[in-house]
């Protein structure tokens, strides 16, 4: 049984003065494995002081400090990467393939942020001003469980890069993770206070911060109704915000698309992190008169995805990460029928030999976009197959959505993709199943978030403009 009793303060391991004990189970069995002690208000309270104490030293710090600070948080990083990986599966039951590029992404995030800072002005010039990008101030950074490490290190990476200090707030159910986290983080040897990791309960540690009059900038990536309950908590002290939400992501397959490589496509990105991914394309629109096509090859792609045994290197899909997810995503699957959808694989109910979290890998067709099971992120791997007469109705179905994460586009031919891609509502557009590409923005359009991360749209985002008139001396004409 794992027991984690600390949280980290002021370049310190810290008891919590919270009292309250939060479970951490494993999802491949349902089991208790551990428990975390969690932090509460006067601890994220104790948390920000420290952050602001640190931040006018930090914030002079050179470009050079900093890089050099990053790289030694990624060595500190890949050092861990396996012990990061195989806590992934343990606590979140994110088959091994996953679990391990998520440790490696959480690690290289470093470096992404030194290749932008390398690169970016932070002075220049717009007419006789003198225009300085500065830090913000203190940053909090909250987490959500799908992707624990990665963001709590993407998010601190960035801040970093652009001289802000941060409190961060890692989900309450990734505590074997946070905890690997900081240890690395804490073996970079940055200056005290500069970070801050304080596990909470959101309503707790998280509405703390979404008020404090001390924090000047919310970075969250989670669910979108907890995004605008920050919005409107932070409103009072005019918080920046960046909001990473959720998303209910189109897949467009274009009647010029070779079926039997674009199924296997669309139902990969579907399924990605077992369906729990806020980018998972989890409506797939196809041409009308090719559904019976789509739904022979979709039956034969679902069946050859691997569910279960998390060490096995072929599993594609784990489990649920909580019993309260698992029903959630029952509960979608039974409306799902319920409104008149056909099931074309999957159901209710666990895969055959597997018990914990796990659910059957589930596609629907006949659906249609006004049906809940295409509106709302369900977060589980169940698909919706839409069809479409013409490529103005496939664009008019992809964008009736309250959603705008991303978007994928399946055709022979790019252009035409393009074409398509150009009209669609989303902060991301991948063209035939192109991979992640770290520097590139990422975010949502609509209720999918506001603001960007990544490269210099997320460096950004952490720092304020100031334009400084007379500091020019303009040559006569
Ligand atoms: P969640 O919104 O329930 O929780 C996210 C974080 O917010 C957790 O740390 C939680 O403790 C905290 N929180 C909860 N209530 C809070 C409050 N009142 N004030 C401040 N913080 C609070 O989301 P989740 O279930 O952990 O994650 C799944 C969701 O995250 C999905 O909707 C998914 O689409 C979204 N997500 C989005 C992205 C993206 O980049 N757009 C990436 C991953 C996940």
């Amino acid at each position: 049984m794992y027991s984690i009793e600390h949280i980290y303060i002021d370049g310190q391991f810290v008891q919590p003065n919270g009292q309250e004990w939060f479970d951490l189970h494993n999802p491949s069995t349902g089991d208790v494995i551990g428990r975390v002690r969690l932090a509460d208000v006067q601890d994220t309270k104790d948390a920000i002081a420290a952050a602001r104490r640190a931040f006018p030293a930090f914030a002079r710090t050179t470009r050079e400090q900093r890089i050099a600070w990053l790289k030694r948080l990624y060595e500190a990083m890949l050092a861990n990467v396996d012990r990061l990986a195989a806590a992934t599966i343990e606590e979140y039951g994110a088959p091994s393939t996953r679990a391990k590029w998520g440790a490696r992404y959480a690690a290289e995030s470093f470096l992404h942020a030194a290749q932008t800072l390398e690169e970016y002005s932070f002075t220049r010039r717009i007419g006789s001003a003198e225009v300085v990008m500065e830090p913000v101030g203190v940053a909090a950074l909250i987490t959500p469980w799908n992707a624990n490490a990665g963001f709590i290190c993407n998010k601190l990476a960035t801040a970093i890069a652009a001289g802000c200090t941060v409190v961060i707030k890692p989900s309450e159910m990734s505590a074997l993770q946070t905890q690997i986290v900081t240890e690395a983080l804490h073996e970079a040897g940055l200056p005290a206070g500069v970070f801050n990791i304080v596990t909470g309960r959101g309503d707790i540690v998280g509405s703390e911060l979404s008020v404090n009059p001390n924090v000047a900038k919310i970075s969250f990536t989670g669910s979108t109704a907890v995004g605008k309950s920050i919005l409107r908590a932070g409103a009072d002290t005019m918080k920046r915000v960046t909001l990473e939400l959720g998303g209910k992501s189109p897949t467009l397959i274009l009647d010029d698309a070779n079926l039997e490589t674009a199924v296997p496509v669309a139902v990969t990105s579907g399924f990605q992190n077992s369906g729990q991914a806020c980018i998972a394309g989890t409506r797939i629109l196809v041409p009308e008169d090719r559904l019976q096509d789509v739904i022979r090859l979709v039956k034969e792609a679902v069946s050859a995805v691997k569910v279960g045994h998390l060490n096995d290197a072929d599993s594609a899909i784990g489990p649920m990460v909580s019993q309260r997810q698992y029903e959630r995503v029952q509960g979608y699957i039974r409306r799902g029928v319920e409104e008149g959808a056909t099931l074309v694989i999957g159901g209710e109910g666990h895969p055959d030999g597997l018990a914990g979290y796990y659910v059957k890998p589930t596609v629907f067709a006949n659906v249609t976009n006004g049906m809940s099971i295409a509106r709302e992120e369900i977060f589980g791997p169940v698909l919706c197959i839409l069809t479409y007469r013409s490529e103005e109705e496939a664009i008019e179905i992809a964008n009736d959505t309250v959603y705008g994460l991303h978007a994928y586009v399946i055709s022979a031919d790019i252009e035409r993709a393009r074409a398509v891609a150009s009209r669609l509502e989303a902060g991301r557009v991948s063209i035939n199943g192109a991979p992640h590409e770290p520097l590139a923005p990422f975010g949502g359009y609509k209720q999918s978030g506001i603001g960007r991360e990544y490269g210099t749209f997320g460096l950004e985002a952490f720092l304020e403009t100031k334009a400084v008139l007379g500091a020019i001396v303009l040559e006569p004409q």
